[in-house]
Protein backbone atom coordinates (compact mmCIF):
# COMPACT_ATOMS: atom_id res chain seq x y z
CA UNK A 1 0.00 0.00 0.00
CA UNK A 2 1.16 3.52 -0.95
CA UNK A 3 1.63 5.91 1.85
CA UNK A 4 -0.56 8.22 0.58
CA UNK A 5 -3.13 5.74 0.43
CA UNK A 6 -2.05 4.63 4.17
CA UNK A 7 -2.89 8.21 5.18
CA UNK A 8 -6.12 8.20 3.57
CA UNK A 9 -7.19 4.74 4.57
CA UNK A 10 -6.22 6.41 8.51
CA UNK A 11 -8.30 9.62 8.06
CA UNK A 12 -11.31 7.57 6.70
CA UNK A 13 -10.86 5.22 9.31
CA UNK A 14 -11.01 7.87 12.34
CA UNK A 15 -13.84 9.41 10.55
CA UNK A 16 -15.99 6.31 10.68
CA UNK A 17 -15.00 5.67 14.11
CA UNK A 18 -15.96 9.29 15.30
CA UNK A 19 -19.31 8.45 13.47
CA UNK A 20 -19.20 5.14 15.05
CA UNK A 21 -19.24 6.95 18.64
CA UNK A 22 -22.13 8.75 17.34
CA UNK A 23 -23.88 5.39 17.89
CA UNK A 24 -23.71 4.78 21.61
CA UNK A 25 -25.79 7.92 22.20
CA UNK A 26 -29.02 6.26 20.26
CA UNK A 27 -31.34 3.60 22.60
CA UNK A 28 -33.53 2.66 19.66
CA UNK A 29 -32.35 -0.85 18.12
CA UNK A 30 -33.45 -0.62 15.00
CA UNK A 31 -31.86 2.78 14.14
CA UNK A 32 -28.47 2.05 15.88
CA UNK A 33 -28.50 -1.18 13.19
CA UNK A 34 -29.50 0.42 10.11
CA UNK A 35 -26.71 3.22 11.09
CA UNK A 36 -24.24 0.10 11.72
CA UNK A 37 -25.01 -1.61 8.37
CA UNK A 38 -24.90 1.43 6.24
CA UNK A 39 -21.81 2.69 7.80
CA UNK A 40 -19.98 -0.23 7.67
CA UNK A 41 -20.69 -1.33 4.40
CA UNK A 42 -19.89 2.04 2.91
CA UNK A 43 -16.71 2.77 4.73
CA UNK A 44 -15.31 -0.93 3.26
CA UNK A 45 -17.07 0.07 0.12
CA UNK A 46 -18.87 -3.48 -0.03
CA UNK A 47 -21.92 -4.20 -2.13
CA UNK A 48 -23.61 -5.88 0.06
CA UNK A 49 -23.84 -6.62 3.42
CA UNK A 50 -25.92 -8.84 6.21
CA UNK A 51 -26.44 -8.63 9.88
CA UNK A 52 -27.51 -11.41 12.18
CA UNK A 53 -28.60 -10.08 15.88
CA UNK A 54 -28.20 -12.71 18.51
CA UNK A 55 -30.39 -12.01 21.84
CA UNK A 56 -29.98 -14.53 24.53
CA UNK A 57 -28.20 -17.23 22.61
CA UNK A 58 -30.70 -17.45 19.74
CA UNK A 59 -31.29 -15.61 16.45
CA UNK A 60 -32.81 -12.14 16.95
CA UNK A 61 -35.81 -12.48 14.01
CA UNK A 62 -36.42 -9.97 14.37
CA UNK A 63 -33.70 -7.55 13.59
CA UNK A 64 -32.53 -9.43 10.56
CA UNK A 65 -30.32 -7.79 7.79
CA UNK A 66 -29.70 -10.28 4.88
CA UNK A 67 -28.05 -9.26 1.57
CA UNK A 68 -31.12 -11.55 -0.51
CA UNK A 69 -34.38 -10.71 -1.32
CA UNK A 70 -36.17 -13.37 0.89
CA UNK A 71 -39.83 -13.92 2.44
CA UNK A 72 -39.33 -14.59 5.94
CA UNK A 73 -40.05 -18.38 5.58
CA UNK A 74 -37.07 -18.87 3.33
CA UNK A 75 -34.87 -16.18 5.57
CA UNK A 76 -35.34 -18.53 8.57
CA UNK A 77 -33.81 -21.55 6.28
CA UNK A 78 -31.05 -19.16 4.87
CA UNK A 79 -30.24 -18.17 7.97
CA UNK A 80 -30.34 -20.78 9.63
CA UNK A 81 -27.62 -23.08 7.15
CA UNK A 82 -25.36 -19.95 6.79
CA UNK A 83 -24.92 -20.04 10.41
CA UNK A 84 -25.03 -23.86 10.80
CA UNK A 85 -22.39 -24.65 7.44
CA UNK A 86 -21.73 -21.33 6.29
CA UNK A 87 -18.79 -18.03 6.22
CA UNK A 88 -20.76 -16.44 9.64
CA UNK A 89 -21.10 -20.18 11.68
CA UNK A 90 -17.53 -20.59 11.35
CA UNK A 91 -16.74 -16.93 12.37
CA UNK A 92 -19.34 -17.29 15.33
CA UNK A 93 -17.61 -20.56 16.37
CA UNK A 94 -14.54 -19.28 15.92
CA UNK A 95 -15.11 -16.19 17.78
CA UNK A 96 -12.87 -13.96 15.30
CA UNK A 97 -13.59 -12.22 11.72
CA UNK A 98 -11.80 -13.55 8.78
CA UNK A 99 -11.48 -12.78 4.84
CA UNK A 100 -12.44 -14.95 1.87
CA UNK A 101 -10.42 -13.94 -1.22
CA UNK A 102 -12.39 -15.79 -3.63
CA UNK A 103 -16.11 -17.04 -2.51
CA UNK A 104 -16.06 -19.99 -5.48
CA UNK A 105 -12.70 -21.77 -3.75
CA UNK A 106 -14.10 -21.56 -0.25
CA UNK A 107 -16.09 -24.39 1.16
CA UNK A 108 -17.14 -21.96 4.08
CA UNK A 109 -19.36 -20.03 1.33
CA UNK A 110 -22.81 -21.36 0.07
CA UNK A 111 -23.87 -20.18 -2.98
CA UNK A 112 -27.46 -20.21 -2.80
CA UNK A 113 -29.23 -20.94 -6.57
CA UNK A 114 -30.83 -17.32 -6.92
CA UNK A 115 -27.54 -15.49 -6.12
CA UNK A 116 -25.69 -14.19 -8.64
CA UNK A 117 -22.21 -14.19 -10.11
CA UNK A 118 -21.27 -11.22 -9.02
CA UNK A 119 -20.56 -12.14 -5.39
CA UNK A 120 -16.71 -12.38 -5.59
CA UNK A 121 -15.12 -12.07 -2.31
CA UNK A 122 -16.41 -12.03 1.40
CA UNK A 123 -15.36 -10.89 4.69
CA UNK A 124 -17.16 -11.38 8.38
CA UNK A 125 -17.20 -10.14 11.57
CA UNK A 126 -18.30 -11.04 14.76
CA UNK A 127 -19.49 -8.42 17.37
CA UNK A 128 -18.39 -10.06 20.98
CA UNK A 129 -19.10 -9.22 24.12
CA UNK A 130 -16.54 -10.78 26.40
CA UNK A 131 -16.97 -14.23 24.99
CA UNK A 132 -20.44 -14.08 23.73
CA UNK A 133 -20.80 -13.11 19.74
CA UNK A 134 -23.82 -10.57 19.58
CA UNK A 135 -24.34 -10.12 16.05
CA UNK A 136 -22.08 -10.88 13.40
CA UNK A 137 -21.77 -8.93 9.86
CA UNK A 138 -20.97 -10.21 6.69
CA UNK A 139 -19.85 -8.37 3.48
CA UNK A 140 -19.22 -9.13 0.01
CA UNK A 141 -17.63 -7.59 -3.24
CA UNK A 142 -17.71 -8.34 -6.64
CA UNK A 143 -13.79 -8.46 -6.94
CA UNK A 144 -11.91 -11.33 -5.61
CA UNK A 145 -8.72 -10.62 -3.12
CA UNK A 146 -10.84 -7.36 -2.56
CA UNK A 147 -11.30 -6.95 0.83
CA UNK A 148 -7.62 -6.52 3.14
CA UNK A 149 -6.48 -7.28 6.79
CA UNK A 150 -6.48 -2.76 7.07
CA UNK A 151 -10.28 -4.01 6.73
CA UNK A 152 -10.73 -6.63 8.95
CA UNK A 153 -8.92 -4.42 11.59
CA UNK A 154 -11.10 -1.71 11.46
CA UNK A 155 -14.15 -3.13 11.26
CA UNK A 156 -12.92 -5.64 14.05
CA UNK A 157 -11.95 -2.36 16.23
CA UNK A 158 -15.46 -0.44 15.03
CA UNK A 159 -17.34 -3.98 16.20
CA UNK A 160 -15.78 -3.74 19.88
CA UNK A 161 -17.54 0.17 19.40
CA UNK A 162 -20.89 -0.91 18.11
CA UNK A 163 -21.23 -3.86 20.88
CA UNK A 164 -21.61 -1.08 23.26
CA UNK A 165 -24.55 0.66 21.32
CA UNK A 166 -25.94 -2.66 20.86
CA UNK A 167 -25.92 -3.75 24.75
CA UNK A 168 -27.43 -0.83 25.45
CA UNK A 169 -30.13 -0.44 22.77
CA UNK A 170 -31.26 -4.05 23.79
CA UNK A 171 -31.29 -3.20 27.35
CA UNK A 172 -33.45 -0.42 26.36
CA UNK A 173 -35.64 -2.33 24.22
CA UNK A 174 -36.07 -5.20 27.05
CA UNK A 175 -36.62 -1.86 29.57
CA UNK A 176 -39.34 -0.78 28.05
CA UNK A 177 -40.73 -4.73 27.05
CA UNK A 178 -40.82 -4.57 30.79
CA UNK A 179 -42.43 -1.02 31.21
CA UNK A 180 -44.89 -1.94 29.03
CA UNK A 181 -45.78 -5.53 30.99
CA UNK A 182 -45.82 -3.30 34.16
CA UNK A 183 -48.09 -1.05 32.94
CA UNK A 184 -51.00 -3.50 31.55
CA UNK A 185 -50.56 -5.57 34.47
CA UNK A 186 -51.13 -2.00 37.03
CA UNK A 187 -53.57 -0.90 34.64
CA UNK A 188 -55.33 -4.05 34.35
CA UNK A 189 -55.80 -5.18 37.97
CA UNK A 190 -58.62 -3.91 39.71
CA UNK A 191 -57.34 -3.13 43.23
CA UNK A 192 -55.86 0.27 43.87
CA UNK A 193 -52.11 0.48 44.20
CA UNK A 194 -50.06 3.49 45.59
CA UNK A 195 -46.34 3.90 45.84
CA UNK A 196 -45.03 6.44 48.07
CA UNK A 197 -41.38 7.60 48.97
CA UNK A 198 -40.38 6.92 52.71
CA UNK A 199 -41.92 10.35 53.38
CA UNK A 200 -45.28 10.00 51.91
CA UNK A 201 -44.96 10.87 48.76
CA UNK A 202 -46.82 9.47 46.13
CA UNK A 203 -44.64 7.66 43.34
CA UNK A 204 -46.80 5.47 41.87
CA UNK A 205 -50.67 5.02 41.04
CA UNK A 206 -52.38 3.01 38.89
CA UNK A 207 -55.50 3.96 37.03
CA UNK A 208 -58.12 2.18 39.75
CA UNK A 209 -55.79 4.74 42.59
CA UNK A 210 -56.42 7.67 40.70
CA UNK A 211 -60.21 7.18 40.78
CA UNK A 212 -60.16 6.67 44.45
CA UNK A 213 -57.54 9.67 44.69
CA UNK A 214 -60.15 11.32 42.88
CA UNK A 215 -57.82 12.44 39.82
CA UNK A 216 -57.97 12.23 36.20
CA UNK A 217 -54.15 11.72 35.65
CA UNK A 218 -51.27 10.62 37.38
CA UNK A 219 -49.47 14.44 37.13
CA UNK A 220 -52.53 14.96 39.66
CA UNK A 221 -50.93 12.78 42.58
CA UNK A 222 -47.01 12.25 41.45
CA UNK A 223 -44.90 14.18 43.63
CA UNK A 224 -47.55 14.73 45.87
CA UNK A 225 -47.83 13.91 49.32
CA UNK A 226 -50.87 11.53 50.17
CA UNK A 227 -51.12 13.73 53.45
CA UNK A 228 -52.88 16.48 51.10
CA UNK A 229 -55.43 13.85 49.58
CA UNK A 230 -56.16 12.54 53.44
CA UNK A 231 -57.51 16.32 54.36
CA UNK A 232 -60.29 15.34 51.36
CA UNK A 233 -60.57 12.03 52.16
CA UNK A 234 -60.10 10.23 55.79
CA UNK A 235 -60.15 7.11 54.33
CA UNK A 236 -55.99 7.74 53.72
CA UNK A 237 -55.73 9.23 57.47
CA UNK A 238 -54.41 5.44 58.68
CA UNK A 239 -51.92 4.84 55.84
CA UNK A 240 -50.55 8.62 56.11
CA UNK A 241 -50.00 7.75 60.19
CA UNK A 242 -48.37 5.18 59.62
CA UNK A 243 -45.45 6.69 57.36
CA UNK A 244 -45.82 9.67 59.79
CA UNK A 245 -45.38 7.01 62.93
CA UNK A 246 -42.08 5.44 60.95
CA UNK A 247 -43.26 2.24 62.98
CA UNK A 248 -40.23 -0.04 62.06
CA UNK A 249 -40.56 -2.81 63.96
CA UNK A 250 -43.41 -3.45 61.54
CA UNK A 251 -42.83 -4.83 58.04
CA UNK A 252 -46.20 -5.53 56.90
CA UNK A 253 -49.97 -3.40 58.25
CA UNK A 254 -53.46 -4.74 56.90
CA UNK A 255 -56.69 -2.45 57.69
CA UNK A 256 -59.84 -1.49 56.78
CA UNK A 257 -60.61 1.79 55.76
CA UNK A 258 -63.87 3.41 54.26
CA UNK A 259 -64.47 6.29 52.15
CA UNK A 260 -67.51 8.57 53.13
CA UNK A 261 -67.41 10.53 49.53
CA UNK A 262 -67.14 6.84 47.75
CA UNK A 263 -69.53 5.07 50.19
CA UNK A 264 -66.79 2.36 49.80
CA UNK A 265 -64.55 0.35 51.87
CA UNK A 266 -61.25 -1.28 51.69
CA UNK A 267 -59.00 -3.63 52.37
CA UNK A 268 -55.50 -1.58 52.74
CA UNK A 269 -52.08 -3.75 52.66
CA UNK A 270 -49.25 -2.20 53.29
CA UNK A 271 -45.91 -3.44 53.09
CA UNK A 272 -42.39 -1.77 53.24
CA UNK A 273 -40.66 -1.38 49.81
CA UNK A 274 -37.00 -1.92 50.04
CA UNK A 275 -34.52 -1.66 47.72
CA UNK A 276 -30.80 -2.99 48.48
CA UNK A 277 -31.30 -3.09 51.98
CA UNK A 278 -32.57 0.75 52.00
CA UNK A 279 -35.94 1.56 52.80
CA UNK A 280 -37.19 3.10 49.97
CA UNK A 281 -41.01 3.56 50.97
CA UNK A 282 -44.16 2.11 50.97
CA UNK A 283 -45.87 -0.02 48.77
CA UNK A 284 -50.06 0.15 49.22
CA UNK A 285 -52.69 -1.81 47.86
CA UNK A 286 -56.32 -0.97 48.18
CA UNK A 287 -58.95 -4.04 47.71
CA UNK A 288 -62.36 -3.06 47.24
CA UNK A 289 -64.79 -4.97 50.17
CA UNK A 290 -67.67 -3.24 49.74
CA UNK A 291 -69.87 -5.84 48.51
CA UNK A 292 -68.92 -7.91 51.73
CA UNK A 293 -69.48 -4.88 54.33
CA UNK A 294 -72.62 -4.45 53.16
CA UNK A 295 -73.68 -8.05 53.32
CA UNK A 296 -72.29 -7.88 56.92
CA UNK A 297 -73.90 -4.57 57.76
CA UNK A 298 -76.84 -6.28 56.42
CA UNK A 299 -76.77 -9.33 58.45
CA UNK A 300 -76.11 -7.06 61.74
CA UNK A 301 -79.54 -5.05 60.65
CA UNK A 302 -81.06 -8.66 60.25
CA UNK A 303 -79.60 -9.96 63.47
CA UNK A 304 -81.35 -6.71 65.41
CA UNK A 305 -84.74 -6.85 64.01
CA UNK A 306 -84.67 -10.50 64.16
CA UNK A 307 -83.59 -10.44 67.74
CA UNK A 308 -85.07 -7.39 69.35
CA UNK A 309 -88.29 -7.22 67.46
CA UNK A 310 -89.26 -11.13 67.69
CA UNK A 311 -88.47 -11.19 71.43
CA UNK A 312 -91.82 -9.68 72.47
CA UNK A 313 -94.59 -10.85 69.82
CA UNK A 314 -92.83 -14.57 70.93
CA UNK A 315 -93.71 -13.95 74.36
CA UNK A 316 -96.79 -12.90 73.90
CA UNK A 317 -97.81 -16.14 71.79
CA UNK A 318 -96.38 -18.03 74.46
CA UNK A 319 -98.03 -15.57 77.41
CA UNK A 320 -101.74 -16.09 75.15
CA UNK A 321 -101.32 -19.58 74.52
CA UNK A 322 -100.99 -20.34 78.08
CA UNK A 323 -104.18 -18.54 79.19
CA UNK A 324 -105.75 -20.25 76.23
CA UNK A 325 -105.50 -23.54 78.52
CA UNK A 326 -106.35 -22.22 81.47
CA UNK A 327 -109.33 -21.21 80.28
CA UNK A 328 -110.13 -24.22 78.49
CA UNK A 329 -113.47 -25.84 80.11
CA UNK A 330 -112.48 -29.21 78.94
CA UNK A 331 -109.18 -30.72 80.69
CA UNK A 332 -109.39 -33.55 77.87
CA UNK A 333 -109.77 -31.61 74.68
CA UNK A 334 -107.52 -32.30 71.81
CA UNK A 335 -106.37 -28.58 71.89
CA UNK A 336 -104.49 -29.08 74.49
CA UNK A 337 -101.86 -30.48 72.66
CA UNK A 338 -102.27 -28.04 69.56
CA UNK A 339 -101.73 -25.64 72.48
CA UNK A 340 -98.51 -27.81 73.29
CA UNK A 341 -97.31 -27.79 70.18
CA UNK A 342 -97.30 -24.15 69.74
CA UNK A 343 -95.49 -23.46 73.10
CA UNK A 344 -93.02 -25.82 72.11
CA UNK A 345 -92.40 -24.19 68.80
CA UNK A 346 -92.55 -20.98 70.28
CA UNK A 347 -89.70 -22.19 72.84
CA UNK A 348 -87.89 -23.44 70.35
CA UNK A 349 -87.40 -19.97 68.65
CA UNK A 350 -87.17 -17.98 71.73
CA UNK A 351 -83.89 -19.70 72.34
CA UNK A 352 -82.91 -19.60 68.86
CA UNK A 353 -83.29 -15.18 69.68
CA UNK A 354 -81.62 -15.59 72.76
CA UNK A 355 -78.46 -17.28 71.09
CA UNK A 356 -78.38 -14.73 68.79
CA UNK A 357 -78.64 -11.94 71.32
CA UNK A 358 -76.06 -13.44 73.46
CA UNK A 359 -73.70 -13.99 70.57
CA UNK A 360 -74.21 -11.02 69.11
CA UNK A 361 -73.53 -9.30 72.93
CA UNK A 362 -69.88 -11.08 72.95
CA UNK A 363 -69.18 -10.15 69.15
CA UNK A 364 -70.03 -6.28 70.27
CA UNK A 365 -69.14 -5.51 73.84
CA UNK A 366 -65.81 -4.84 74.92
CA UNK A 367 -63.78 -8.03 76.60
CA UNK A 368 -63.86 -7.81 80.77
CA UNK A 369 -60.15 -7.79 80.51
CA UNK A 370 -59.90 -6.56 84.89
CA UNK A 371 -59.28 -10.23 86.38
CA UNK A 372 -56.74 -11.63 86.96
CA UNK A 373 -58.06 -15.29 85.78
CA UNK A 374 -56.74 -18.10 87.69
CA UNK A 375 -57.08 -20.83 84.36
CA UNK A 376 -56.62 -23.42 86.81
CA UNK A 377 -59.28 -23.04 88.83
CA UNK A 378 -61.25 -22.15 85.57
CA UNK A 379 -60.45 -25.59 83.98
CA UNK A 380 -61.37 -27.33 86.91
CA UNK A 381 -65.35 -25.40 87.20
CA UNK A 382 -65.47 -26.22 83.61
CA UNK A 383 -65.14 -29.98 84.37
CA UNK A 384 -67.33 -29.90 87.52
CA UNK A 385 -70.19 -28.18 85.44
CA UNK A 386 -70.07 -31.06 82.02
CA UNK A 387 -69.97 -33.63 84.91
CA UNK A 388 -73.52 -33.62 85.00
CA UNK A 389 -73.79 -33.87 81.32
CA UNK A 390 -71.56 -36.59 80.23
CA UNK A 391 -73.18 -38.87 83.24
CA UNK A 392 -76.60 -37.97 81.59
CA UNK A 393 -75.51 -39.50 78.55
CA UNK A 394 -73.22 -42.16 80.03
CA UNK A 395 -70.15 -40.86 78.30
CA UNK A 396 -67.00 -41.58 80.27
CA UNK A 397 -65.52 -37.92 81.08
CA UNK A 398 -61.49 -38.32 81.03
CA UNK A 399 -58.88 -34.75 82.18
CA UNK A 400 -55.61 -34.68 81.89
CA UNK A 401 -54.80 -31.21 83.35
CA UNK A 402 -50.70 -29.81 83.75
CA UNK A 403 -51.91 -27.16 84.98
CA UNK A 404 -49.61 -26.53 88.48
CA UNK A 405 -48.31 -22.99 88.78
CA UNK A 406 -49.99 -22.04 85.26
CA UNK A 407 -49.77 -17.53 85.81
CA UNK A 408 -52.91 -15.79 86.43
CA UNK A 409 -53.35 -13.98 83.18
CA UNK A 410 -55.26 -11.38 82.68
CA UNK A 411 -58.67 -12.70 80.24
CA UNK A 412 -62.39 -12.64 80.21
CA UNK A 413 -63.51 -15.30 82.72
CA UNK A 414 -67.14 -15.73 81.60
CA UNK A 415 -66.05 -16.04 78.29
CA UNK A 416 -63.21 -18.00 78.50
CA UNK A 417 -65.47 -20.38 80.87
CA UNK A 418 -68.19 -20.15 78.33
CA UNK A 419 -65.69 -21.22 75.31
CA UNK A 420 -64.76 -24.39 77.35
CA UNK A 421 -68.27 -25.31 77.82
CA UNK A 422 -69.30 -24.58 74.21
CA UNK A 423 -66.15 -27.53 73.29
CA UNK A 424 -67.48 -29.59 76.23
CA UNK A 425 -71.08 -29.39 74.93
CA UNK A 426 -70.59 -30.21 71.08
CA UNK A 427 -68.56 -33.22 72.34
CA UNK A 428 -70.78 -34.87 74.38
CA UNK A 429 -73.74 -33.62 72.10
CA UNK A 430 -71.85 -35.21 68.85
CA UNK A 431 -70.81 -38.13 70.85
CA UNK A 432 -73.25 -41.82 71.19
CA UNK A 433 -73.67 -42.59 74.56
CA UNK A 434 -70.83 -44.77 76.01
CA UNK A 435 -68.81 -42.60 74.39
CA UNK A 436 -65.37 -41.16 75.50
CA UNK A 437 -64.79 -37.14 76.43
CA UNK A 438 -61.33 -36.14 77.46
CA UNK A 439 -60.47 -32.35 78.66
CA UNK A 440 -56.75 -31.50 77.90
CA UNK A 441 -55.19 -28.23 79.99
CA UNK A 442 -51.40 -27.50 79.66
CA UNK A 443 -49.10 -24.36 79.01
CA UNK A 444 -45.39 -23.68 78.49
CA UNK A 445 -43.74 -20.63 78.64
CA UNK A 446 -45.94 -18.16 76.28
CA UNK A 447 -49.23 -20.13 75.99
CA UNK A 448 -52.06 -21.90 77.62
CA UNK A 449 -53.40 -24.96 75.61
CA UNK A 450 -57.34 -26.18 76.31
CA UNK A 451 -58.72 -29.09 74.09
CA UNK A 452 -61.61 -31.22 74.22
CA UNK A 453 -61.01 -34.79 72.80
CA UNK A 454 -64.06 -37.30 71.70
CA UNK A 455 -64.91 -40.77 69.65
CA UNK A 456 -68.26 -39.33 68.09
CA UNK A 457 -69.17 -39.04 64.51
CA UNK A 458 -66.43 -36.80 63.59
CA UNK A 459 -66.30 -34.35 60.56
CA UNK A 460 -64.82 -34.68 57.05
CA UNK A 461 -62.94 -32.62 56.18
CA UNK A 462 -64.75 -30.60 53.80
CA UNK A 463 -66.79 -29.41 56.43
CA UNK A 464 -63.67 -28.62 58.93
CA UNK A 465 -62.75 -25.26 57.73
CA UNK A 466 -66.33 -23.91 58.47
CA UNK A 467 -67.46 -25.29 60.98
CA UNK A 468 -66.00 -21.82 63.18
CA UNK A 469 -68.08 -20.05 60.55
CA UNK A 470 -71.88 -18.29 62.35
CA UNK A 471 -74.13 -20.82 61.33
CA UNK A 472 -72.63 -23.35 59.74
CA UNK A 473 -73.68 -26.20 60.54
CA UNK A 474 -72.54 -29.98 59.34
CA UNK A 475 -75.29 -31.50 56.66
CA UNK A 476 -77.20 -34.83 57.48
CA UNK A 477 -76.28 -34.87 61.27
CA UNK A 478 -78.48 -36.82 63.06
CA UNK A 479 -81.70 -34.94 63.92
CA UNK A 480 -81.92 -35.35 67.45
CA UNK A 481 -78.54 -33.20 67.39
CA UNK A 482 -80.03 -29.77 65.68
CA UNK A 483 -77.91 -26.95 66.86
CA UNK A 484 -77.92 -23.17 65.37
CA UNK A 485 -74.21 -23.25 64.54
CA UNK A 486 -73.42 -20.32 66.69
CA UNK A 487 -71.71 -22.03 69.56
CA UNK A 488 -68.00 -22.66 67.67
CA UNK A 489 -68.25 -19.24 65.93
CA UNK A 490 -68.46 -17.69 69.94
CA UNK A 491 -65.09 -19.67 70.75
CA UNK A 492 -63.41 -18.17 68.04
CA UNK A 493 -64.40 -14.99 68.36
CA UNK A 494 -63.50 -15.10 71.89
CA UNK A 495 -60.09 -16.83 71.57
CA UNK A 496 -58.86 -14.52 69.17
CA UNK A 497 -59.97 -11.61 70.60
CA UNK A 498 -57.89 -12.68 73.36
CA UNK A 499 -55.02 -13.06 70.57
CA UNK A 500 -55.14 -16.69 70.67
CA UNK A 501 -56.27 -19.49 67.34
CA UNK A 502 -58.31 -22.34 67.74
CA UNK A 503 -57.66 -25.61 65.65
CA UNK A 504 -59.81 -28.93 64.77
CA UNK A 505 -58.48 -32.37 64.27
CA UNK A 506 -61.20 -34.83 63.27
CA UNK A 507 -61.67 -38.24 61.24
CA UNK A 508 -65.46 -39.20 60.19
CA UNK A 509 -66.40 -42.10 62.54
CA UNK A 510 -63.86 -41.99 65.14
CA UNK A 511 -64.00 -38.88 66.99
CA UNK A 512 -62.41 -34.85 67.03
CA UNK A 513 -60.49 -32.98 68.50
CA UNK A 514 -61.25 -29.20 69.22
CA UNK A 515 -58.78 -26.84 71.00
CA UNK A 516 -57.71 -23.76 71.40
CA UNK A 517 -54.28 -21.70 73.00
CA UNK A 518 -53.83 -18.49 74.28
CA UNK A 519 -51.06 -16.17 74.77
CA UNK A 520 -49.76 -15.80 78.26
CA UNK A 521 -49.63 -12.24 78.21
CA UNK A 522 -52.20 -9.48 78.64
CA UNK A 523 -54.43 -8.99 74.95
CA UNK A 524 -55.04 -5.66 74.02
CA UNK A 525 -58.82 -4.75 75.46
CA UNK A 526 -61.15 -5.06 72.07
P1 LIG B 1 -74.23 -26.26 66.79
O1 LIG B 1 -75.15 -25.46 67.62
O2 LIG B 1 -74.82 -26.68 65.49
O3 LIG B 1 -73.60 -27.38 67.53
P2 LIG B 1 -71.56 -25.18 66.60
O4 LIG B 1 -71.09 -23.88 66.05
O5 LIG B 1 -71.21 -25.48 68.00
O6 LIG B 1 -73.11 -25.21 66.36
O7 LIG B 1 -70.98 -26.32 65.66
C1 LIG B 1 -71.07 -26.18 64.26
C2 LIG B 1 -71.17 -27.56 63.61
O8 LIG B 1 -69.95 -28.25 63.79
C3 LIG B 1 -72.21 -28.46 64.24
O9 LIG B 1 -73.46 -28.24 63.65
C4 LIG B 1 -71.67 -29.83 63.96
O10 LIG B 1 -72.08 -30.25 62.69
C5 LIG B 1 -70.18 -29.63 63.95
N1 LIG B 1 -69.54 -30.04 65.24
C6 LIG B 1 -69.19 -29.25 66.27
N2 LIG B 1 -68.58 -29.93 67.24
C7 LIG B 1 -68.55 -31.23 66.84
C8 LIG B 1 -68.02 -32.45 67.39
N3 LIG B 1 -67.45 -32.47 68.59
N4 LIG B 1 -68.17 -33.57 66.66
C9 LIG B 1 -68.76 -33.54 65.45
N5 LIG B 1 -69.26 -32.44 64.87
C10 LIG B 1 -69.16 -31.29 65.54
Amino acid sequence: MSPNKEKQDTFEGLALLAEVSQLLTDVELDKVLNKVIRLIAGAVGASKSSLFLSQDGSIDWEHLFTMRNLTSDESVKVVTRVLDEGFAGWVTRHKRGDIIEDVTKDERWIIFPDDPPSNRSALCVPFLDGDEVLAVVTLVHEEVGYFTTYHLRLLTIIANQVVIALRNAQLFKRLTVQRKHLETVLTSISDALIVLNPHGVITLANPSALRILNATSEQDVIGKPLELFSERDRMFEPIVEIVRAELHQNERWTFETRTENLQKDYQVTMGKWREHERENGFVVVLHDITTLRDLSRFKDEMLRVATHDLRSPLALISGYADMVTMDLPDPHSPIHDYISVIKRSVERMQTLVEDLLRVERVRSTPLELHERTDLEALVKTVIVNMRLQTDAKKQKLETVLELKGVPRVVADTVLLRQSMENLVNNAVKYTPSGGIITIRASYDDERFYFSVRDTGIGIAPEHQKYVFESFYRVPDVPVSEKGNGLGLSLVRNVVTRHNGDVWLVSEVGKGSEFGFWLPLKPPNAS
